[in-house]
């Protein structure tokens, strides 16, 4: 309704209060589907460019909201970690994936995403030792995946953190590779096992030339120091010959597979194993 003469104030005022509702009913709505685990995994797999066989499968979490439906990260992982939710709900997603991925044949590792926030817990590397002891998933079959935010203060913790968590066994990914800031800088601190390629590098790869000379630069640096790489949001078949040419050890995308529920991620990899 036009409110005739009245001040911004009064014409913007009832949009925030109401935008400010419907953030409070998330968040309400989140804490109590994290009691209720209201919460599924997806996996999407990571496919060798070598053997084009799945080498590991991506957790990421889906929410099934009891009057909207599933509902993807995108939409509450923000407002999960602003409010400190993300911490239980972190917690949740790592037990649950090496849970389902401990019946996984041996070849296959799981990725599991870590919010920043979560990182700048002090206990995190504790707490991941004892969920992998309590599920009795072998590290060395984890792959941890943080984005470069949490390097942003490039300080002794931090490094400290990555060392202990390395310690564990396990391995540590560095995602969203190439959209942060000093990148190299990270690189040349910590060791680590693997960059991801950001899929905004994929996605105009045959439109334009420059990408694919970025691409082949991650690479050519990763493995001088001898990490591997994964092309993400790779979507047709001429991306994938692009990053493989390009030396990428492995591409994960719609074009081999979206993420799944964990039984058909299963199924696959199970077909796959008795091939
Ligand atoms: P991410 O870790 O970079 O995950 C990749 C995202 O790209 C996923 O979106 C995936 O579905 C999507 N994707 C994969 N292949 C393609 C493709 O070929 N084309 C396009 N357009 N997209 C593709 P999703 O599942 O919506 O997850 C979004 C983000 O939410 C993730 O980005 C990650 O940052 C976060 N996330 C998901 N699960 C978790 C979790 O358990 N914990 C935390 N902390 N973050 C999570
Ligand atoms: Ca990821
Ligand atoms: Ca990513
Ligand atoms: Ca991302």
């Amino acid at each position: 309704a036009k409110a005739e003469g009245s001040s911004t104030f009064n014409f913007f005022a009832p949009e925030i209060e109401a935008a400010l509702q419907v953030r409070r009913k998330l968040e309400a709505d989140l804490r109590r589907g994290i009691e209720l685990e209201q919460f599924e995994l997806y996996f999407q797999p990571l496919v060798s460019l070598s053997t084009r066989r799945v080498v590991s499968g991506e957790a990421l979490i889906r929410w099934h909201h009891p009057e909207r439906g599933m509902i993807s990260p995108g939409e509450f992982i923000p407002l999960a970690e602003e409010t400190g939710l993300i911490n239980a709900l972190g917690e949740w997603a790592l037990r649950r994936a090496l849970g389902q991925a401990r019946d996984w044949p041996s070849g296959v590792r799981v990725s599991v995403n870590l919010s920043p926030v979560q990182f700048r817990e002090p206990g995190l590397p504790e707490l991941i030792k004892r969920v992998l002891e309590e599920t009795g998933f072998p590290s060395n079959r984890l792959d941890l995946e943080i984005t470069e935010s949490v390097l942003l203060q490039n300080n002794i913790t931090n490094l400290d953190a990555l060392h202990r968590l390395r310690a564990l066994g396990l391995r540590i990914a560095l995602d969203d590779f190439g959209t942060g800031y000093s990148s190299l800088s990270y690189l040349q601190r910590f060791p680590f096992d693997k960059l991801k390629i950001d899929q905004s590098f994929v996605r105009d790869l045959e439109s334009r030339p420059e990408s694919v000379a970025i691409i082949q630069s991650i690479t050519n640096l990763a493995r001088n120091l001898k990490m591997a790489t994964t092309a993400e949001g790779v979507e047709t078949l001429a991306q994938v010959d692009i990053v493989t040419a390009a030396g990428c050890t492995e591409a994960q995308g719609y074009y081999f597979n979206r993420p799944m529920p964990e039984a058909d991620f299963r199924a696959l990899i199970g077909k796959e194993n008795r091939e």
